[in-house]
């Protein structure tokens, strides 16, 4: 089947000279883009583009989707990250599969409504039966393109660690279900739709030795590594205390840094630390909201950016963000900028740049992030036509102004939300239900 995206009053391209073009036509075919061009002809569909910005889907580097189900949780909305913590723990032990797959489901048509076609996942938890195939589920439902990674904690409140001991797992059994997970799930291929990757919760969440071993399985089969990293100032003086180094020097021992790894947050990297993610090409999941809501500060995008380490966004988990609106989240992480370093620390454009092609990159995914020939048909249409954008002269107005509700948006060119609405599952019925889950969970 062919498609045509017709008219975009802008496109803005994010490929190697990051062209922007008027009045602009895409053809698709097979999940692929093929043709970019003007007065394109012949096809079976037609979208039409007119009075819209048309961008490449956004992409979404750090999440933990099950975290829909606990938003705005009393006790959770003050605190510091390890206060949070134990705020939540015990909240998150009652989930089930069923908890898992409609949470996550929720989660996806969020950030599908706020442009988002590639988004990761970091699932650390597992009580009750839970498996990471639960969310896997509930994104081929919906139809994105999809990062799950295999997250675990293995340290417990009796051997000195933060997460109850009923919520942590032996890691013998964690390595073997990445095993599972990898060989069931994992497509390596262009245009996959399904990548696993390997993510114990945190260094303050497992131990030296599993650090290192998840490492040498995710390098022998060839998926990547993403854990949190550096998150704020209790998290420097923990890995001080126990490991007698900062973050970085712990991740550079254990084998977490190169390519095929990425870390959420890095709010308190230091020179030296930026240098080893760049030498190393080490990537950055930069969370803005959460660290706001959390205050755990703001991490220097700038000088990453400056010094050549890979930089995508996240929305966080939704128990410290707590909404996963991608798109603002592009605005919020300008913004930040601005307030750290003046108002002409990061552009529009750059926070738009970040939070799609910076993102692709993160992730090791070429073939996404960029509307270019050969590359795949993951593509947002906005309407600047609405009153949040009216009376705009420049398509930055994206973030400076709005919307923050896609109209149409295309996965491997099929198109999950159409006129602003998810087409691929029954949202108001998946709405119902997470309602009736978490009033379950307040009970
Ligand atoms: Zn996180």
């Amino acid at each position: 089947m062919t498609s045509l995206i017709k008219n975009a009053s802008t496109l803005l391209t994010m490929d190697t000279t990051q062209s922007e073009l008027t009045n602009a036509d895409i053809r698709i075919e097979h999940g692929a883009i093929t043709e970019i061009g003007h007065g394109l002809t012949g096809a079976d569909e037609t979208i039409d583009a007119r009075g819209c910005v048309v961008t490449p889907g956004l992409v979404n580097t750090h999440h933990h989707l099950y975290q829909t189900l606990t938003r705005a949780v009393p006790g959770g909305q003050d605190a510091l990250l390890f206060g949070w913590l134990q705020t939540l723990y015990p909240i998150w032990a009652r989930f089930g599969p069923e908890e898992m797959f409609i949470s996550a489901q929720i989660g996806l048509a969020e950030l599908a409504l706020s442009g988002c076609t590639l988004t990761s996942d970091h699932l650390y938890l597992y009580p009750n039966g839970a498996r990471l195939d639960d969310t896997i589920a509930a994104a081929q439902d919906i139809g994105m393109r999809f990062h799950p990674t295999r997250g675990a904690m293995s340290i417990g409140e009796s051997d000195g660690g933060l997460p109850p001991d009923a919520l942590v797992e032996d890691e013998a059994a964690i390595l073997e279900d990445c095993i599972r997970l990898i060989d069931a799930h994992h497509d390596a291929s262009d245009g996959s739709m399904v990548r696993v990757g390997v993510a114990p919760c945190s260094p303050f969440s497992v131990s030296r030795d599993l650090m290192r071993d998840a490492a040498l399985l995710a390098r022998d089969k060839g998926v990547m590594l993403h854990t949190h990293l550096a998150e704020n100032d209790e998290d420097i003086a923990y890995s001080l205390e126990k490991f007698g180094c900062r973050p970085g020097q712990y991740a550079e021992d254990l084998g977490w840094t190169g390519p095929d790894v990425w870390h959420a947050h890095c709010v308190k990297l230091d020179g030296h630390e930026i240098d080893l993610f760049a030498k190393s090409r080490t990537g950055v999941a930069h969370c803005p909201c959460s660290n706001c809501r959390l205050g755990s500060g703001i991490a220097p995008v700038r000088a990453m950016r400056d010094a050549g380490v890979p930089v995508g966004l996240g929305v966080d988990g939704s128990a410290s963000n707590d909404a996963g609106n991608l798109v603002a989240e592009a605005r919020q992480a300008m913004l930040l900028q601005r307030v750290a370093n003046g108002a002409n620390a990061m552009s529009a454009r750059e926070a738009l740049f970040i939070v799609t092609r910076g993102g692709a990159d993160v992730l090791g995914r070429p073939d996404c992030g960029q509307i270019a020939v050969g590359k795949r048909a993951d593509i947002a249409i906005w309407d600047v036509t609405g009153v949040e954008s009216a009376g705009s002269w420049d398509p930055a107005a994206l973030l400076l102004a709005g919307p923050t509700r896609v109209k149409h948006l295309l996965v491997e060119g099929r198109q999950v939300v159409r006129d602003g609405h998810v087409t691929t599952i029954d949202l108001p019925r998946v709405i119902e239900r997470q309602t009736a889950l978490a009033q379950r969970l307040m009970g």
